[in-house]
């Protein structure tokens, strides 16, 4: 084993010691269950090892085959295809509801689905949200502590490095960069950049504004926020123990609720988006009194009309997150493809279910009283990109008066908080 090899082996290590310390607070005496594509076993075999050398009572790893999503799509019988197991969406409950820890790693093919009909893989999607709609509600609220890392795969890997024989190489130097496991301490590194999102979140929190103003090219909105709404950043409250997580690593953002029925106006993205392993490119949106009433797009419009169907809440916005464009992730210039990646790369917009987190009390008030105060709700979340080195963000008071939060994509808060 040569230093390069050694080096790649230890930033390995890192990784998996972030998601199990930082991500979901492990310890000895529980239980994980582990979740990721085939081609990810390097690192979830990884996190397994560090899990039991930490103490674990069981790690349930479940490997996601994508040849075996896309043999369903293209071949099962169309009658067959909202079917879901419930059994599996069962034990996803159960291990949620004991507060189990959740890992999920992230890095399957953007464009997997690419070969099959639209409308078949919304079929099995929106099955699958809907069998899964209790372990979802759980995940939504932080019941149990959970996060999101990345692995590089083949087929991610070449899908950002088009033609470069060393694509994966490069792709896990930008995951290993943009997750801090280069980080002399990693743990340490992570938890001084969690405080600082969490500080920013309180900052604006305090600012108490009513609405924002997003503008930039092909993009003029007003989002009214959601009554009580709290900005977040990195750290979450699992509310089954009450230990911090980080449930995205990496994560750049703060974000809260818009207000479901009072966002208006059109907002075009400014990156694609992979969404259940197909692409919507070059899209706007134009939105009155809080719902989408135009959607078009150069590449997946079908896809994009499904999303927008899949129920009421679907057209609506579930989250508003301010990314600067200076973050690690965007000054790398690239466009990843992938959520987790690129929603931390640009401010980005939630088509879907909203936080419950996102609203003060959000967790002990009825549901139908936080639909009152705004709060949206829906079987999908999709996160879809609207920042750039052009969008300028106004907050406005209650009383009307403006400040400038971002300004050229970059934080401009000097006024927003005396
Ligand atoms: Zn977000
Ligand atoms: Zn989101």
């Amino acid at each position: 084993m040569g230093p390069l090899t050694r080096s790649f082996e230890e930033r390995l290590d890192a990784l998996a010691l972030l998601a199990l310390r930082v991500g979901v607070g492990f310890g000895a005496g529980e239980r994980l269950r582990l979740g990721g594509p085939l081609e990810a076993a390097p690192l979830v075999r990884r996190i397994t090892a560090l899990a039991y050398d930490f103490g674990a009572t069981y790690v349930d790893v479940r490997y996601a085959d994508a040849e075996i999503e896309l043999a369903r799509a293209l071949h099962a019988h169309g009658e067959t295809l909202d079917h879901y197991p419930s059994e599996q969406a069962d034990l996803a409950y159960l291990v949620a509801a004991r507060g189990d820890a959740v890992i999920r790693v992230s890095g399957a093919d953007p464009d997997l689905m690419s070969r099959a009909d639209p409308t078949r893989v919304q079929r099995m999607t929106r099955a699958a949200g809907r069998a899964n709609r209790r372990a979802r509600e759980l995940g939504m609220r932080s019941f149990m502590p959970w996060t999101i890392v990345p692995s590089a795969t083949p087929a991610w890997a070449r899908k950002v490095f088009p033609g470069e024989t060393d694509a994966m190489e490069r792709l896990w130097h930008e995951i290993f960069t943009a997750t801090r496991a280069t980080a002399e301490d990693p743990v340490a590194a992570w938890e001084a950049h969690a405080d600082g999102l969490d500080a920013r979140a309180r900052r604006l929190s305090a600012a108490g504004l009513a609405a924002l103003h997003l503008r930039g090219p092909g993009t003029d909105l007003r989002i009214a926020l959601c009554e009580g709404h709290v900005w977040e950043g990195a750290s979450a409250t699992a509310e089954s123990d009450g230990r911090r997580i980080v449930a995205n690593i990496p994560t750049e953002e703060v974000f809260t609720a818009p207000h479901a029925r009072r966002v208006d106006g059109v907002v075009r993205a400014t990156k694609p988006l992979s969404y259940d392993g197909q692409l919507i490119d070059g899209f706007s949106l134009t939105f009155e009194d809080g719902a989408v009433v135009d959607a078009s797009a150069e590449r997946g419009q079908a896809v994009l009309d499904g999303l927008l169907e899949t129920d009421a809440g679907a057209r609506r916005l579930g989250e508003v997150a301010l990314v600067p464009h200076s973050s690690p992730i965007a000054r790398s210039g690239r466009l990843f493809f992938n959520t987790l990646f690129d929603e931390n790369a640009a401010c980005h917009l939630a088509l879907g279910d909203a936080y419950l987190t996102s609203v003060r009390g959000g967790l002990e008030r009825p549901r139908e009283d936080l639909g009152a105060d705004g709060l949206n709700r829906s079987l999908v979340h999709v996160d879809f990109m609207v920042g750039s080195s052009e969008l300028d963000v106004d907050g406005v008071h209650g009383d009307g008066t403006v400040v400038a939060v971002m300004r050229g994509g970059e934080w401009e808060m000097g006024a927003l908080v005396p």
